[in-house]
């Protein structure tokens, strides 16, 4: 089978790391990865051997690169001609024009969860709708924090979903900034989104419109992971317990499950550090973080808390994402088999 050629527009925080994702697979490769100017994010793509193209055809613009010592092989249109599937990690809501340029070329195309459902019509995580995906021509996968939803929802919905389906209440308490990010904020405040419910629960709906999801969120200041307060109303005669809503977690890829108390992990300081000590690139932690001991069974009701890295949980979906369009893999469990067995060799794990 023919490797899959894939580009990246916008080599930011997720473009960076999808592209790396994606040149540790055997079955797809990076043809190229774009920049809107030279800065210090092309000497990290230079470094890694992606050729480097401008995000637009403007001749100025893509002579300023070579002005800066780098080597830029073309524009966006260039790229497009060199790949089967481009990988839109611009920031958020710049989507649709980018979109009209990938339909002109007749080029597949993967947006980011700052862009709305309603841009691709289509939504994507691996563990809810890959056979929803195959063979189509754009689809887009949903935020950090839907994909983490998602990823413990997910066993639950399938559980329970002959007999009556599950109802979700949840908090979202979200990083003010990634890490790398210097302009926004809140530093010395606690910000409520004021609309309500948030976009965030309802937004697993798109992926799978089932679950009755609904969910607030407040924006706290620290950079690293977003923490979810879960409440889930099981239908009765659901037959769950404590100990096998933790075996399915623990049987479901993509999450870990760990004991606050007895590992001494409570907050997410640690989680993150777990992850450094792991050799995780970046300090990256692709699964969602679940307390065991925060988990708790009351009749019908659970209870529990999750953490989730926003920087990296949506990137092993992307390249699952990638097989569902190329139509060259069926089954979401085998692409997710592949695609973690692939990037654990390069996380040094
Ligand atoms: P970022 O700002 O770190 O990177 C975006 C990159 O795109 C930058 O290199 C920027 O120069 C470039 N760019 C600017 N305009 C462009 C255009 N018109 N076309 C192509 N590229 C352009 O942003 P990010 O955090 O990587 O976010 C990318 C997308 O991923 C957004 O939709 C965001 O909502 C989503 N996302 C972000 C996170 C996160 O925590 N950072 C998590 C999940 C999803």
């Amino acid at each position: 089978m023919a490797v899959i050629r894939v580009a990246i527009n916008g080599y930011g925080t997720i473009g960076k790391r999808v592209a790396d994702a994606v040149a540790a697979q055997d079955d797809m490769e990076i043809v190229g990865v774009t920049k809107t100017s030279p800065s210090f994010g092309c000497d990290l793509a230079v470094r890694k051997g992606y050729p480097l193209y401008c995000t637009f055809d403007d001749s100025a613009k893509i002579s300023a690169f070579a002005a800066e010592g780098y080597s830029c092989t073309g524009g966006l249109s260039d790229l497009l001609s060199a790949c089967d599937i481009i990988i839109d990690c611009s920031p958020g809501k710049v989507g649709a024009d980018n979109l009209a340029k990938y339909e002109a070329a007749g080029v597949k195309s993967i947006f980011q969860g700052g862009e709305k459902h309603s841009l691709t019509g289509l939504s994507y995580t691996s563990s809810a709708n890959h056979q929803q995906n195959l063979g189509a021509d754009c689809t887009r996968v949903v935020s950090c924090n839907t994909t983490g939803l998602s990823r413990t929802l997910m066993p639950l919905h399938n559980h329970c979903s002959e007999i009556g389906g599950i109802s979700v209440n949840c908090v979202m308490i979200r990083r003010a900034a990634d890490p790398g990010d210097s302009s926004k904020g809140p530093i010395n405040a606690i910000k409520p989104v004021l609309k309500v419910p948030s976009h965030h629960g309802p937004d697993v709906m798109t992926v799978q419109p089932d679950i009755r999801i609904n969910s607030l969120a407040v924006a706290v200041p620290t950079t690293i992971m977003h923490v979810h307060a879960m409440t889930v109303e099981l239908p009765e005669g659901h037959g769950l317990t404590q100990d096998s809503i933790l075996q399915m977690w623990h049987d479901s890829p993509r999450i870990i499950i760990m004991n606050g108390a007895k590992t001494r992990i409570t907050t997410t300081a640690e989680v993150m550090e777990l992850a450094r000590d792991i050799g995780r690139t970046w300090g990256d932690l692709h699964e969602i973080f679940v307390w065991e001991d925060g988990v708790s069974l009351n009749e019908n009701t659970l209870y529990y808390f999750q953490a989730i890295h926003q920087e990296s949980d949506v990137i092993p979906e992307n390249v699952d994402a990638i097989r569902a369009l190329m139509n060259t893999e069926v089954e979401w469990e085998i692409s997710v088999a592949k695609t973690d067995a692939a990037i654990a060799k390069f996380n040094n794990i």
